[in-house]
């Protein structure tokens, strides 16, 4: 094939790529769509990879077959984790990503200084800066979600200073570089540098807020990964660096609005901390619990029951069982509708997932601002391993380190049930006076067992 043939068909595959990328994003902001989504995103990549093999640059596959192999060693196993452990497996996913930029970004360096333009220049600081304080912050921010590092913040004075001084320098160094590219001495610090920033930077973050500053960091390497398309003159690169970088941004923006909380409140603010000290004054208030059979009882009596879902539904897997418990209610004529909050387990739009994966009628799907209104009128909501997105101190307590965030208001509703396991708090480690209203019933178990139990009952014994 001739060098101009073939130089057309990898335009067509970049741009034929690019178009996809963007029909991805498009598509799975709606549940309906997703799925069409991800295939759209997977083709996309597909063409990418393709495109960039047929360059007439490499003159050597093996190295290439081999990184192939080993990227599918490491991918398959990190495509097979549990929902609940995504959060954390993105981070590993950005971490590789920023390591790659960098290693790309060090080695174009050295290649061409010192005759490297200035805006080239530029970017190529830009691209390994981000690069390493987005690997070492992403593998710190999984390790912290998985549990391996201490969830708590680690803070101390100055901590502010020290980490916007490490950045500092860095600038400052990457100016220098700027000026005089031949000073390939400098390099590894803007390397190094922002490798122990980006460990400094997640110290102080606590275990709750990990999510919101892993989608921060999926923009960070999407910036990484636009400014090396600069440096490497690959348009498909800068587009979908900057779709990654300002969807990783949005996505921030919506979780921190979710919670009510601000940009610098997530990065600087120490949220997350266990909060010990309202534990103790909780102690003598009782709770009312019942059984499957009373609770479905109570549902069967009901004209319209609204399902709360949380992290618990999640780790106990329990969505197909709850699909049983809304065709079981459906069935006697019972009004159904679920209510998702935009925070309610461990990413964003885990509930409309496991959800849509069992099947239940996405119109059947309300968001917070649908539902609120309707909760006064309906006779029972059935809570299901959530507790955070239903915490009425959000509303009333101002000392809560939840204040202000917005909740699915529950507690207007007549009957209150509550599935989890114990008393014992969600994420942000605090007490939930929910569970002490006259109106609450505490149903004690395992998310999966206890709906199970309940649809045996509703069903007569027949369950699925
Ligand atoms: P949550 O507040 O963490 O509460 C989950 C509850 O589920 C726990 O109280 C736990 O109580 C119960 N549970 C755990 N395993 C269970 C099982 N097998 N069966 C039954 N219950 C079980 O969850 P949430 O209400 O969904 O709130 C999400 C929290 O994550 C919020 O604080 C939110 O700000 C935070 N967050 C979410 C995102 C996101 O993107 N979704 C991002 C950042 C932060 P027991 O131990 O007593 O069972």
């Amino acid at each position: 094939m001739s060098p101009s043939s073939t130089q057309l068909i990898i335009e067509i595959c970049y741009l034929v790529a690019t178009a996809l990328f963007i029909l991805s994003l498009k598509w799975l902001s709606a549940p309906s769509t997703a799925r069409r989504g991800v295939w759209a995103g997977e083709v996309g990549m597909a063409l990418a990879i393709g495109g960039t093999l047929l360059h007439h640059g490499i003159v050597e596959y093996r190295w290439i077959l081999i990184a192939l192999v080993l990227g599918t060693i490491i991918g398959i196993p990190l495509g097979l984790v549990q929902m609940t452990a995504v959060p954390q497996r993105t981070a590993l996913s950005h971490a590789c990503g920023a390591l790659c930029v960098t290693l790309v970004g060090t080695a174009e360096f050295y290649l061409a200084s010192p005759y490297i333009p200035p805006f080239t220049m530029s970017v190529l600081c830009l691209e390994v800066i981000l690069g390493s304080l987005t690997f070492t912050g992403s593998l710190m921010a999984s390790g912290k979600l998985q549990e391996i590092l201490p969830q708590r913040p680690i803070t101390y004075r100055g901590q502010n200073f020290v980490n916007l001084s490490l950045l500092a320098i860095s600038v400052v160094l990457a100016v220098i570089l700027v000026l005089h590219p031949g000073q390939k001495a400098l390099f590894p610090f803007i390397i190094f540098i922002p490798l122990i920033f980006g460990v400094m930077m997640i110290v102080p973050i606590g275990g709750a807020d990990m999510p919101t500053v892993i989608s921060l960091l999926n923009s960070y390497a999407g910036l990484s990964a636009a400014a090396m398309g600069f440096v490497l003159n690959s348009k498909l690169l800068i587009i979908a660096g900057a779709l990654d970088g300002s969807s990783g941004f949005i996505l921030s923006v919506i979780m921190s609005k979710a919670m009510n909380r601000s940009f610098s409140n997530v990065l600087f603010g120490a949220f997350g901390q266990v909060q010990t000290a309202a534990a103790g004054a909780q102690e003598t208030r009782t709770v009312r619990s019942a059984t499957a059979e009373e609770a479905s009882s109570i549902l069967a009596a009901a004209n319209t029951v609204a399902i709360v879902p949380g992290y618990g539904m999640a780790v106990a897997q329990a969505q197909h069982k709850v699909r049983e418990l809304f065709d079981a209610l459906s069935k006697k004529g019972i009004d159904v509708k679920f209510g998702i909050h935009p925070v309610a387990g461990r990413m964003p739009g885990h509930m409309n997932v496991l959800l849509a994966e069992a099947d239940i009628p996405y119109d059947r799907l309300l968001d917070m601002d649908s539902i609120n209104p309707d909760f006064p009128q309906t006779d029972v909501v059935l809570i299901i391993g959530a507790n955070d997105v239903t915490n009425p101190a959000a509303k009333t307590d101002q000392s809560s380190p939840i204040y202000g965030m917005p909740i699915l208001e529950v507690d207007r509703a007549r009957t209150v049930m509550v599935i989890k396991r114990s008393m014992n708090p969600g994420f942000a480690g605090i007490d939930n006076p929910l569970y002490y209203f006259d109106k609450t019933l505490m149903l004690f178990g395992d998310a999966k067992g206890f709906v199970g139990d309940i649809v045996r009952e509703l069903t007569g014994g027949s369950g699925h």
